[in-house]
Formats: C-alpha cells, sequence, structure tokens
C-alpha cells in the first residue's frame, strides 16, 4: 500500500509506494566496478605533485614525507573568493556577484579507497578538514554558507572516482538549507523544542527505522525519505554547528559513518550516491532549534519529472525496510 508520509523539517510530502518499481538494471550498469586499481595514471589525485596548485590544507598522518589528505582549490572554479561581492537588482531580478568558493577535499592518496574501506583514523581527519576549512573560512564574513558534498560513482558530473570530496562556500544560503532553518523554527516556535532532537528521540524509541548507533550519534532512514536508501547521521545530543562538537565527536562519527557505508556497501555494492553536510549558517551563534546533521541519498532511481517540475518525491522502498536491510547486513568489521 502506498502512504503519503510528511517531513517534518520541510514539511514535505512524500509518496511511498512499494508497487513502484525500482530499475535494477540501470543500477547494475551505474554500480561501480570492484577491480579499480589502486592506482590511475591518468588520475589527476594520484599524480598530484603540487606544481600550479595552492595548497590550503594537508595532513601527512602516518608517514610525514607523503601527503594523507589535501584540500586544494577547484581547477575551474565558478566562485572566487578574490571576486568583488556586489548585489544589485536588474529589473525585477535580483543578483550577486559570484564571490565564494571552489574547494577539493583528496581524502586519501589511494586511488581506490572508497569510503567503506577507509580505516577509522582517516574518516576522522577527512571531518577534521572539514573543520579546519569552517574554522578558516568563517573569519571571511562576505561568507554564510559552506556546503561540503561528494558525489560517488560515475556520473554526468562526476568522472573521477578518486575518494574526494568538494566544498562551495556562498554568499548565499542554499535553498534546500533555508526550508529547513525555517522549517524548524517553526516547529520551535510553538514546540520550543528541536525538531531534529524530537527525531532522534522518537526514532531511538521506536528503532524501526535506526541502521545504528553509538554514544553519540544514530544513523536512520527517515520517516518521509524521499529517496530509497536515504540515510540521516544525526548527533544525538543537540548541537547547531559542526565545528563546534567536541574531539571525541569527531572519533565517534567517523565510527558511525565508516560503520553506515560498510552496511551500504554490503547491501547496494559500489552504488553511486550523494552525501551532503547539512549545517548551520557560518555567522550564526549557537542555534536552539538546528541541529547539523548528514544525508546521504543512493543514487537508485532517475530523476523524474514528477519530482524536478512537481516536487512529488516517489520513494519506491518503505524506510523501514531499507533500515532492516542495513541494519542487519553482515559485514566485515
Ligand atoms: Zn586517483
Ligand atoms: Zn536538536
Ligand atoms: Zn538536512
Amino acid at each position: 500500500m502506498s502512504e503519503y508520509r510528511k517531513d517534518p523539517v520541510l514539511n514535505q510530502w512524500v509518496l511511498i509506494a512499494p508497487e513502484k518499481t525500482i530499475p535494477y538494471q540501470s543500477i547494475k550498469e551505474q554500480i561501480v566496478s570492484d577491480n579499480i586499481p589502486e592506482f590511475e595514471e591518468k588520475c589527476p589525485f594520484c599524480t598530484f605533485d603540487g606544481k600550479d596548485t595552492k595548497i590550503l590544507l594537508k595532513y601527512n598522518f602516518r608517514d610525514q614525507s607523503k601527503w594523507d589528505l589535501l584540500v586544494i582549490p577547484a581547477p575551474n572554479p565558478y566562485l572566487k573568493v578574490e571576486a568583488e561581492l556586489k548585489k544589485e537588482g536588474e529589473g525585477i531580478y535580483d543578483l550577486i556577484s559570484g564571490t565564494g568558493a571552489n574547494e577539493i577535499i583528496i581524502e586519501s592518496p589511494i586511488h581506490n579507497q572508497f569510503t567503506h574501506k577507509m580505516d577509522l583514523n582517516r574518516i576522522e581527519q577527512i571531518f577534521w578538514a572539514y573543520h579546519d576549512r569552517i574554522v578558516d573560512l568563517k573569519r571571511d564574513l562576505r561568507l554564510e554558507y559552506l556546503l561540503f558534498f561528494k558525489e560517488f560513482g560515475i556520473t554526468a558530473e562526476n568522472t573521477l572516482i578518486h575518494p574526494h570530496s568538494k566544498m562551495i562556500a556562498t554568499t548565499v544560503i542554499p535553498e534546500h538549507i533555508e526550508r529547513e532553518l525555517l522549517g524548524a523554527e517553526d516547529y520551535y516556535s510553538y514546540k520550543d523544542r528541536c525538531v531534529f532532537c524530537d527525531i532522534v528521540k522518537q526514532e531511538i524509541k521506536e528503532g524501526v527505522r535506526v541502521i545504528s548507533s553509538n554514544s553519540d550519534f544514530v544513523s536512520i532512514c527517515p520517516y518521509a525519505s524521499r529517496f530509497p536508501f536515504e540515510i540521516w547521521i544525526l548527533p544525538q545530543k543537540h548541537i547547531s554547528h559542526f565545528e563546534m562538537s567536541s574531539k571525541i565527536m569527531f572519533y565517534r562519527l567517523a565510527d558511525i559513518y565508516l560503520d553506515t557505508f560498510k552496511r551500504l556497501n554490503k547491501v547496494l555494492g559500489n552504488v553511486p550516491y550523494h552525501m551532503v553536510l547539512h549545517n548551520s549558517p557560518l555567522q550564526e551563534e549557537a542555534l536552539e532549534f538546528y541541529h547539523w546533521h548528514i544525508e546521504v541519498y543512493p543514487i537508485l532511481n532517475c530523476y523524474s519529472a514528477p519530482q524536478s517540475g512537481g516536487g512529488i518525491f516517489v520513494n519506491p522502498v518503505k524506510p523501514e525496510d531499507a533500515a532492516k536491510a542495513l541494519r542487519e547486513a553482515d559485514y566485515q568489521p
């Protein structure tokens, strides 16, 4: 039986329709091969020599002579820090200059070290890199938001498989975040509680949509999942800003993140996915009503017109079924 479910943050209806079939054939075609080599001579990250590139951040946590993680400016940035911030009107239209930044976080020197194959320390360092970039860029008061994301798998916008994530620093708040902020503020205004704290509490109590948890985090398939196997990872205690998280939280985040990706790999193989870090706006003080979290969307069905043009998300996999499959996945730790 299909049913509409309402997302309590976005106030958006999602149609959970198990009758709809997933195009499994296209999934198989998209899955990244297990036979990707450790080194690929055509890959710009494998052969990165640092010449002509400004290195924004470099970690060597194993061998001092080699890099382990790098943050570099994107080779063809569409936003530039040097650009003067201009806001103007063009008749009925508003225009803001493309001030900002595009950066790439090269997560590993090893070409085929996908997330589920990384060790805990590397994942923790990736999150520390996000933290360090936020702390650095926060000083530029023109910047309103840093969106960290990952596009894994061969899709039109991403032909590089080498482990990396990206960041765009913007002078506007991304629309989806703005909607989450408004929805969360609205919820707070009449319940006096953070909606994400309430989600965490209810999900842990019910358990049916929980994938796994540790003392600081829980990973779930959200009630109104827009995509099959959509995953959210949330801190259990209220915290608005990712960069305000404690040292132990980064360790436990790495722990649940690795656990979740090992489960995802066990169930769906090297499925292409998008990951985004949803954080509070850069220049805001601690917020009572918003709670940072990570969202992951495996790319399992094509973007349909009802979704792109009508805003109707049709998800053929019940979040409870997805969570059960992931929770029960028997992976090698
Ligand atoms: Zn590579
Ligand atoms: Zn909260
Ligand atoms: Zn979110």
